[in-house]
């Protein structure tokens, strides 16, 4: 009976003592992802980041030219996300790009040229979440090439990033996009062949819904209720009605 007591004193103290280190363990324990490409599914976990999102999205991109991610950040961005991307200034001298896609559609882009290349591929979510590796944001990379892609949920590695995105953002320059990216297929990339060079003339292209017949000015009011999805970018105004679509009413493009 005695050693009895005693036994439960010891089990006792020892259960205090171990109590705040167990409360303390969950947050320090970041969730890891990984995956690899080809067709391993990269795309699908970069879109399912993006749709989850609630607060913000941090870019950072070399090579950014899928479609499918592009139209994505745009939804993000209209149900109130804050989207913002720093892209390598390789961006401005391709002939497609999505940093014309992103400036054009709202979200603050800037471009960095304080580097041989600006080779990050990175987004940061809601200040928690960090993807990275060495996947760019393109179909090449979901399809053809051998790449991987890590997805890690750790606050203080995200607050790291978003401190190595601010760096670089503040020596970027602002983009406003120029020309027009050409988006038909949601399923394709950019169309490196079927947009025209960019001219200073060149308004900052057309849009409209694979749904509807009216086109729009990229201001248009209209165009914010087109789902991400559906949105079609037309470089001219020609291109636009030779693909049926008529003049919105409205901003009489
Ligand atoms: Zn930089
Ligand atoms: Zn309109």
């Amino acid at each position: 009976m005695k050693r009895n007591g005693w036994v439960a004193v010891v089990v006792l103290a020892a259960l205090v003592a171990a109590v705040p280190m167990c409360r303390q363990e969950p947050a320090a324990t970041p969730s890891i992802e990984v995956y690899f490409s080809p067709r391993g599914g990269c795309t699908e976990a970069v879109m399912r980041q993006i749709d989850a999102a609630r607060s913000s999205i941090l870019v950072q991109a070399y090579s950014f030219t899928s479609a499918p991610i592009a139209k994505a950040l745009i939804e993000a961005h209209r149900r109130g996300v804050r989207v913002e991307a720093v892209l390598d200034s390789s961006q401005k001298s391709e002939k497609y790009s999505a940093a014309d896609f992103l400036a054009h559609l709202g979200i603050p882009t800037r471009l960095d040229d304080k580097h041989a290349i600006a080779h990050n591929k990175v987004m940061i979510f809601d200040g928690e979440v960090v993807i990275t590796g060495s996947f760019n944001f393109t179909k090449s990379a979901e399809l053809s090439n051998a790449e991987n892609l890590l997805v890690i949920r750790d606050p203080g590695l995200a607050a790291r990033y978003t401190a190595n995105w601010r760096e670089h953002a503040g020596h970027s320059e602002p983009y406003v996009g120029r020309g027009a990216a050409v988006l038909a297929d949601p399923a394709s990339d950019f169309a490196p062949d079927a947009v025209p060079e960019p001219s200073d003339s060149q308004p900052a292209g057309y849009l409209a819904s694979t749904n509807s017949q009216v086109f729009h000015r990229a201001g248009c009011r209209s165009v914010s209720k087109i789902a991400g999805k559906n949105l079609t970018v037309y470089a001219t105004r020609d291109e636009a009605i030779a693909a049926g679509k008529k003049p919105c009413a409205e901003c009489k493009p």
